[in-house]
């Protein structure tokens, strides 16, 4: 097999004529999807193969934040003071999860989040009992607890009752991937799991219809590894494929800021389908223009090159990144007035550049190339309500309506190409059953093969409801299912 063959086509078990290796499960990727299935499938018995194409295991999960979306009622909400109902979180992921939610993965995914939070803890990862109150990317502190997506800001808001979700393991500020996946390397090896490093899958082995082994790149050899019970894709996502992007989700390569490690290039997502695994969501992604913190600047608004607000301002931030996206040719602005000029030492995190000032509106408007009198009027409405603690136009929580009505007045500049960040990663992938069994385009499943995390398309599945804390919480979790069911196998 030559390199150029990789991921095509999947390799027939009889032109094998010696393994190189074997093992009972075979997992490909050793992030958080890959490892929590290494764990799980090591305790019920199988020997465990984990092949990381870096140099060190932890994927873009040891990159992130860290944050895991739980509630129900966690001990970490609860020592916060904070009720939360597991029907409440359920309909919250629901319309998080958009119009292609998979309402078995929301609905497990639910039930068992306490039981996730105690086996997470049980891996040694903890979480500071201590609540970060405003909006954030990640507690600048070493608190656990945040709202992290759009609980408070509507149309949410009305649907199900807000609680904080987001979970942190514990480190001082935005880094909490490296203790979470510290943790779960370190009980994976405890547990006897083989990782082998600078080992790329390439392609799957197929004996019949049945996935028996994978073809993998280790120390400039390929080599082939029989997997008894189970090939389990674990290989994150593929914002850092070009190609992939342009063909299936050309919104998502609009960003500027891939999200990702080196090694998102779909691998694992390609090899699922070379075996006649069926991608789905291919289209969907995280889309992020982080116009907070500093949280003040969700008391300004935002508007279009027509002088309108478009969206209420105290949404997540991934929200606001797809709502532009959606309409990357506009012109897009976010407004402040004085009152806010003594949060600019920390300006935007999105990198924005100042587009205009003015003293008064009028001139601000002519700064930014509005319609004559647009912007005035936007102000003079939002101004009415906001001083009544109401935003009749775009449904603006309260704590947040404060007029704008002390000049002078200055825009940052949203629009796409001039300088602000739009992060994206991606959320399609293959086809699995909660279980994590790959589905071919018939739904049937495929013997042997299973994928997790952002090799599949599991619980984040929109940009618009996306929250922090989905994609890690889908990938440990249902890594855990992908991990026990090939083990459980045969
Ligand atoms: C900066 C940043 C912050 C983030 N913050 C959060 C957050 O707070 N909360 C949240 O929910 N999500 C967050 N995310 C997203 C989240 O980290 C990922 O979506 C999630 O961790 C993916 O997990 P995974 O196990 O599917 O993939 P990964 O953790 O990326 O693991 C995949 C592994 O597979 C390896 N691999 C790839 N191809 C091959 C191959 N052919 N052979 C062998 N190995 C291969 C990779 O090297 C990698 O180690 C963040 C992402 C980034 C980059």
């Amino acid at each position: 097999m030559t390199d150029t063959q990789s991921y095509e086509s999947s390799i027939d078990a009889a032109s094998v004529d010696s393994w190189h290796s074997e093992t009972d499960v075979l997992i490909v990727g050793g992030g958080g999807a890959g490892i929590c299935a290494a764990i799980e499938a090591a305790d019920a018995g199988a020997r465990v193969t984990v092949l990381e194409a870096a140099s060190e295991a932890g994927g873009s999960t040891a990159m992130a934040g860290g944050l895991i979306y739980m509630g129900g009622g966690t001990p970490t909400q609860q020592a916060c003071g904070f009720d939360d109902d597991i029907e409440e979180m359920h309909k919250y992921l629901m319309l998080a999860s958009g119009p292609n939610a998979d309402p078995a993965k929301v609905r497990l995914y639910c039930d068992r989040t306490l039981e996730h939070y105690d086996w997470l803890t049980g891996q040694g990862v903890q979480f500071k009992p201590e609540y970060y109150p405003h909006k954030h990317t990640n507690t600048p502190n070493e608190a656990a607890l945040m709202i992290t997506g759009n609980e408070e800001a509507w149309p949410y808001s009305e649907a199900s009752k807000a609680a904080p979700r987001g979970h942190k393991p514990q480190i001082k500020g935005d880094h909490g991937g490296i203790p979470l996946m510290e943790n779960l390397l370190r009980s994976a090896r405890e547990k006897g799991v083989q990782i082998l490093c600078e080992a790329r899958a390439l392609t799957a082995i197929k004996s019949g219809d049945e996935v028996v082994g994978i073809a993998a790149r280790i120390d400039m050899q390929v080599q082939y590894i029989r997997a008894h019970r189970g090939v389990v894709l674990a290989g994150g996502g593929f914002i850092m494929n070009r190609e992939m992007l342009e063909t299936y989700a050309p919104r998502l390569a609009l960003g500027n800021y891939p999200n990702g490690n080196p090694n998102d290039t779909g691998d694992g997502i390609r090899i699922g389908m070379a075996a006649g695994g069926m991608a789905i969501n291919m289209d969907e992604g995280f889309i992020c223009t982080p116009f907070y913190p500093p949280h003040q600047f969700l008391e300004a608004i935002i508007v279009d090159e027509t002088g309108m607000r478009f969206i209420n301002e105290d949404v997540y931030h991934g929200r606001l990144g797809s709502a532009i996206l959606d309409r990357p040719d506009g012109r897009y602005y976010l407004i402040i007035d004085s009152r806010h000029f003594e949060v600019l030492e920390s300006p935007p995190m999105g990198g924005y550049p100042v587009a205009g000032t003015g003293e008064n509106l009028e001139e601000l408007e002519r700064e930014l190339d509005l319609p004559p009198g647009a912007l005035t009027r936007t102000l003079d409405t939002y101004n009415r309500h906001a001083s009544n603690g109401e935003d009749p136009v775009c449904h603006k929580h309260e704590k947040y309506l404060t007029p704008l009505d002390r000049p002078p007045y200055a825009a940052f500049d949203l629009t796409p190409g001039n300088g602000a960040i739009f992060a994206t990663m991606t959320f399609g992938g293959l086809d699995t059953q909660p279980t994590g069994e790959v589905l071919d385009k018939n739904r049937s499943v495929i013997p042997g093969l299973y994928a997790a995390g952002r090799n599949s398309a599991g619980l984040p599945r929109c940009a618009e409801g996306y929250s922090s804390g989905m994609s890690i919480g889908d990938a440990t979790f249902f890594g855990r299912l992908a991990g026990l069911s090939a083990a459980s196998r045969g």
